[in-house]
């Protein structure tokens, strides 16, 4: 997942979303490139998780700030319990207008596979009053290696703490101790957020 990755950041550091493009080709693959216009300004950042059955299955957990698509992919996906912690590994930032992506991925691409908007809405961080403070106490939290989001979603609400742990990219995604917290399995809520999709995986046989 993370081959190529030292080439990949000294892109990164050139020009935002350089190593989403590099990895797709935008004439193969329906995913947006990015270039599309900015839409109206939010109040809130927004936050999506897509569930992308990939070589492996696994959920993408997306949180909008500096203009783009902060990016982990979580094997096991998100767990409203604060007792499990999900392995969320970091990937490269996407673009805003992915967050409503939903559709096939053909094969020969990168991260080819069925995509759906397992759960969207807007995020943001305890005392923070505004989209861009939530997003600037978003991204100090990342530095430090410990952030914390309010998620307030279709599936997913309440506080989530994303911990960086040793190694390269590798964070943990736990649920913090409120109302929202729960030993249900929220994965078993297969059904897109946005359409009436599910996976083709998920489809009652
Ligand atoms: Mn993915």
């Amino acid at each position: 997942m993370l081959g190529g990755s030292l080439l990949s950041v000294g892109y990164n550091t050139r020009m935002p979303l350089a190593t989403y493009r590099k990895k797709r080709s935008f004439a193969k693959t329906p995913e947006p490139s990015g270039l599309e216009k900015r839409g109206a300004a939010r109040k809130h950042p927004l936050f999506v998780v897509q569930k992308h059955d990939a070589r492996q299955l696994h959920y993408d957990l997306r949180l909008e700030a500096e203009g783009v698509l902060k990016s982990w992919a979580v094997p096991k996906g998100p767990s409203l319990n604060p007792k499990v912690r999900r392995l969320a590994m970091k990937v490269e930032d996407h673009p805003r207008s992915y967050a409503r992506f939903e559709g096939e991925i053909p094969e020969g691409n990168y991260g080819a596979g069925d995509v759906i908007v397992w759960d969207t809405g807007t995020y943001a961080v305890p005392d923070a009053k505004t989209a861009r403070e939530s997003e600037r106490a978003l991204m100090r939290g990342l530095k430090k290696g410990d952030a914390k989001v309010v998620l307030s979603g279709k599936k997913l609400k309440g506080g989530f703490a994303l911990v960086r742990m040793k190694g390269r990219g590798a964070w943990l995604l736990i649920k913090e101790r409120d109302r929202y917290a729960s030993t249900a399995d929220i994965l078993k809520r297969t059904r897109s957020a946005i359409s009436r999709r599910v996976l083709p995986r998920d489809r009652k046989k």
